[in-house]
């Protein structure tokens, strides 16, 4: 069994639709996938139809931005009623921030000369359920202004960068909860990314375990051999699930994020969503 429980479609800011998505899992030859938009559960109808077409069983998830002590941490939720009112609420604030900066954003990249407009970035986003900054990326590069994403990033939309505005994000206890109160499973998305490591410890995990927290993601291509063993150590003590994913997002990130290039092994699969 091979099992990828993080990706991300054009409904945030990957770019394969949720079908073009599933379609290649099962070309890669996985059997379980789970598509985890960022903030956003609009692909989930269309992925689960091509799941069930082509033969491949996905999960359901989201991965929601939340905050913890200063920090943006991404938290992975699977399987929860995505109609949920209180969820459902608070992802809205979410999308709505993420969009409501971005004309600051553009007005910064003005003042340094870089002309990009809201239809700009529209066209970018296409059928992505919010605007982010890899939107506003993408157009820097299809105007001609830079090569890749990560250049747009590096100096620019980075959280140092000369455009970059802050938004909304979930407190990460609060998200924990919806997300188990709408029936779901929740799982710290690389908790070492980023420097990351300074906020997430030992101590901190363990209040989020009492909060619910189901599991971590380990197999990380953003951890190293040693962020995975500290992170492995600390999963065994608090009896998390350990996961691994690729955070796939098509074009959209390095060819070393592909599909199933980390997996989650099936007896931690099944801790987490069997029975
Ligand atoms: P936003 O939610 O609009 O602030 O954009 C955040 C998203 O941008 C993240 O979820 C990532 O997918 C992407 N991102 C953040 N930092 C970087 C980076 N340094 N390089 C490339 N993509 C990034
Ligand atoms: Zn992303
Ligand atoms: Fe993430
Ligand atoms: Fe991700």
């Amino acid at each position: 069994m091979r099992i990828d429980l993080h990706t991300h479609s054009n409904r945030s800011d990957g770019t394969d639709s949720p079908a073009e998505l599933v379609r290649n899992a099962k070309a890669v030859g996985l059997d379980v996938v789970a598509l985890t938009d960022h903030d956003a559960t609009t692909g989930w109808d269309d992925a689960v139809a091509a799941g069930r077409s082509v033969g491949i069983h996905v999960v359901r998830g989201i991965e929601i931005s939340t905050r913890f002590h200063g920090e943006s941490v991404h938290l992975l939720g699977y399987e929860f009623d995505p109609g949920d009112a209180a969820l459902v609420a608070e992802l809205r604030r979410v999308l709505d921030g993420r969009e409501g900066r971005l004309p600051q954003m553009l007005a910064r990249l003005a003042e340094h000369g870089i002309d990009i407009t809201m239809a700009d970035v529209a066209a970018q986003s296409g059928d992505a359920a919010a605007s982010g900054r890899p939107h506003i990326a993408d157009a820097m590069v299809a105007k001609g202004y830079l090569a890749d994403r990560d250049e747009a990033f590096d100096g620019w939309l980075d959280a140092d960068g000369k455009a970059y505005v802050d938004r909304y994000a979930a407190p990460l206890l609060e998200a924990v909860r919806l997300v188990k109160d709408a029936g779901g499973k929740a799982v710290i998305a690389h908790p070492w990314s980023r420097g990351s490591d300074a906020v997430l410890t030992a101590a901190a995990l363990e209040e989020l375990a009492a909060a619910g927290l189901d599991g971590i993601e380990v197999d990380h291509n953003d951890h190293d051999v040693k962020a995975r063993a500290g992170l492995r150590d600390i999963a065994r003590a608090l009896g998390l699930v350990q996961t691994g994913s690729s955070d796939y997002h098509g074009s959209g990130k390095g060819p070393e994020f592909s599909l199933g290039c980390q997996t989650t092994a099936v007896q931690e699969y099944e801790r987490l969503l069997g029975g």
